[in-house]
């Protein structure tokens, strides 16, 4: 038997139903704040991630699918969502400003582990051309109702500031002559960060690593007039909200785009160290693909993530009542299949199996299938102008006049 690949998940109903009960929830949110929806292809030029989320980084450097296609094209199937967003936006000649939103599977090869996977879906926003701190906030305000909404209740957000081109040079000069004289207790890829790209060191993992970053100066410490002016106030709007945030230092994220705000998403059933989401402000990657200068925002959510969450949580939404139509004979099926008919049209999710077993064999099913009522015709019940109406969890049965069938299973159903 041919088995899935490793690190990539079979969503099977069950969960189905959650992974539908998020994605409609976020769509309903972000509708309201003025998103439209954008789909980009999966496979890109390799080139525009080399470009965007960066040669240095971790995801670039070692987690991305790159392959030569037939036409010796070098592509690589898409690691995380923003590169292709920008380049359709300019490629597209939209106008500004934007405010899009995408969902759909992001591959990085890594070492499958808990929450990690090689192929995942992501939920993303981008607000692409507002400068306004404002902006940052409302992102983060759109996620935190949206995880509210979908009763993900234990949610924190950290926030940070990386600054810009401005002020960031400045603290590389001050970080790397702190890390002077510790060289030897860096982890090897944390003294191969250190050459190309040393504000990655912070996203080390490494035990070693995360103490020299602890007494490290911070970059946030080291801010130009405008990158400071702009986080007080994102931070005075979240202040003023209710929104659960803390101020995480170390935060600086894995992409070589972010300017001034990170933000990351965590959720305690998970633990600390498994983040939800995240994003931050990218003010300068329009310009660097080519396009015209557009300070912009995003944030991307794990859709496997959020899952594993809510059901760590057991916040689960309500499972949907199933109804099952039954029936004795050929004559019987026909009269079922009306009703099936009147069913759906007053939106009760209903099931008819249509092999013609006996009833016996079908109540059989529909307790396999989880069905909560099943409606049984026979031939008495055709005689009589009834249906049987059958509680499956207390065997409890009932006979229900026609014309009534709809008004009573609204009752029980609750749709
Ligand atoms: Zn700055
Ligand atoms: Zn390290």
């Amino acid at each position: 038997m041919t088995k899935r690949l490793k690190g990539m998940l079979d969503i099977l109903p069950e969960d189905g139903e959650i992974i539908n009960f998020i994605i409609s929830n976020f769509e309903k949110i972000v509708k309201l704040y003025g998103f439209s929806f954008i789909r980009t292809p999966i496979l890109e030029y390799a080139e525009l991630y080399y470009r965007s989320t960066g040669i240095t980084s971790d995801i670039v450097n070692k987690e991305m699918y790159t392959f030569y296609d037939k036409k010796e094209r070098l592509l690589s199937l898409r690691p995380e969502g923003t590169p292709g967003v920008i380049r359709a936006i300019i490629e597209n000649q939209l106008v500004l400003p934007q405010r899009l939103y995408y969902l759909g599977p992001m591959f990085r090869y890594e070492r499958p582990q808990k929450g990690r996977l090689r192929e995942h879906y992501q939920l993303g926003l981008e607000i692409v051309g507002e400068k306004s701190p404002y902006s940052d906030f409302e992102i983060i305000k759109i996620a935190n109702q949206f995880f509210s909404q979908i009763f993900l209740k234990d949610t924190t957000t950290l926030v940070n500031s990386i600054g810009c081109e401005k002020c960031r040079p400045k603290f590389k000069e001050v970080f790397l002559s702190y890390l002077k004289d510790k060289i030897e207790f860096l982890c090897p890829d944390c003294q191969e960060r250190k050459e190309k790209n040393p504000l990655r060191i912070f996203d080390c993992k490494n035990e070693k690593c995360q103490k020299i970053i602890k007494e490290s100066p911070k970059v946030k410490d080291f801010l130009c007039f405008e990158c400071k002016d702009h986080f007080d106030k994102f931070l005075s709007f979240l202040e003023k909200s209710n929104i659960k945030y803390k101020i995480d230092e170390n935060l600086v994220r894995g992409l070589d785009y972010y300017t001034k705000t990170t933000f990351e998403f965590i959720s305690e059933s998970l633990g600390e160290k498994i983040s939800i989401g995240g994003g931050g402000r990218y003010d300068n990657l329009m310009k660097e693909l080519g396009g015209n200068d557009a300070p912009s925002v995003g944030f991307a959510l794990g859709l496997e993530r959020i899952l594993f969450a809510l059901k760590e949580n057991k916040n689960l939404p309500k499972e949907k009542k199933t109804l099952m139509v039954i029936y004795d004979c050929e004559d019987s099926f026909y009269e079922a299949l009306k009703l099936v008919d009147l069913l759906r049209e007053n939106n009760i999710p209903s099931y008819i199996n249509p092999d013609l077993e006996s009833l016996k064999k079908q109540l059989k099913i529909a307790d396999k299938l989880n069905m909560k009522y099943v409606i049984i015709i026979g031939e008495r019940e055709r005689e009589k102008g009834s249906y049987l109406l059958r509680d499956m969890i207390s065997g409890k049965q009932e006979e229900i006049e026609k014309e009534k069938i709809i008004e009573k299973l609204k009752e029980v159903i609750n749709v």
